[in-house]
C-alpha cells in the first residue's frame, strides 16, 4: 500500500504554469525564447489555461520573464520610410534603429533584407522624402481605399493593449500611472493606414498628441 497523496483538486496555480513553461523552454526545445505553438504541443497546459491566468501569451512570457517572439513581416521600402516619417515626427528628429524595433515593433531583420544597413535605409529615406514632398498633392480621403473601418473594434482594442501590456509603446507608462491610454494607428489612417492589429499600438495621450499636425 502507498500512502502517497495525489492532488486530485485539479487546482493549478500561476507559478505552476510559468514553471512548466520554462520546464519546456529549457529542457525540451531548449531555445532561449518560445512560441506558444511550441508551448502547447510539449507543455502540460492548454491556451485556455493560459487565458484564465494570464490572458494572453505575451502576458504569460512577461510574467516568466522571456522576451516576445518578433514576428517577421514583409513590407516594402515604401512602408518602411512611412513608418520611418512618422517615428521621425514623432521624435521631432532622426530616428534610430533601436527606436525604429521598439516603436514599430519590426526588427532590423527588415532593414537589414531591404537595404543592408540603417544608414543606407536612412538616406534612401531622406531622398524619398524630398521627392515626395516636391509632387505631394493634397490628399482627400476619397482617394485612399480602405478595407477597415477607422475605429477599432472593442476586441481588437482590447488585443493591442494586452499586446503592448497596458503601456505607453513610447514612454512606457500605464493607466496606474494615471494616463489615459488610446490606440493610435502607426500609419496613419488618413494616409492609408488599416485599422489592423500590425498597424496599431498603445499610446498615452502625451505622447500621442505628441504626433502633433497628424489628423489621425
Ligand atoms: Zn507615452
Amino acid at each position: 500500500m502507498d500512502f502517497a497523496y495525489v492532488d486530485k483538486t485539479n487546482k493549478i496555480s500561476d507559478y505552476d504554469i510559468i514553471k512548466d513553461l520554462l520546464h519546456v523552454k529549457d529542457e525540451i526545445i531548449k531555445k532561449d525564447k518560445i512560441t506558444m505553438r511550441e508551448y502547447l504541443t510539449y507543455g502540460k497546459y492548454g491556451q485556455k489555461a493560459i487565458k484564465n491566468h494570464f490572458g494572453t501569451w505575451n502576458k504569460l512570457l512577461s510574467n516568466a520573464n522571456i522576451k516576445p517572439i518578433k514576428v517577421f513581416q514583409h513590407l516594402s521600402k515604401e512602408e518602411i520610410f512611412r513608418l520611418i516619417e512618422e517615428l521621425w515626427i514623432q521624435l521631432g528628429r532622426q530616428p534610430n534603429l533601436r527606436e525604429f524595433e521598439s516603436m514599430t515593433k519590426h526588427t532590423k531583420k527588415i532593414i537589414v533584407s531591404n537595404f543592408g544597413k540603417w544608414s543606407i535605409c536612412l538616406q534612401e529615406f531622406v531622398k524619398w522624402k524630398t521627392n515626395k514632398d516636391k509632387d505631394q498633392k493634397p490628399l482627400t480621403n476619397t482617394l485612399i481605399k480602405h478595407n477597415t473601418p477607422r475605429e477599432p473594434s472593442k476586441s481588437l482594442r482590447y488585443d493591442v493593449l494586452a499586446r503592448d501590456n497596458y503601456k505607453c509603446v513610447i514612454c512606457g507608462r500605464s493607466t496606474s500611472d494615471g494616463i489615459r491610454l488610446h490606440v493610435d494607428h502607426i500609419t496613419p489612417y488618413s494616409l492609408g493606414g488599416e485599422t489592423i492589429i500590425d498597424n496599431l499600438r498603445t499610446l498615452c495621450s502625451d505622447c500621442n498628441l505628441g504626433k502633433s499636425n497628424k489628423k489621425d
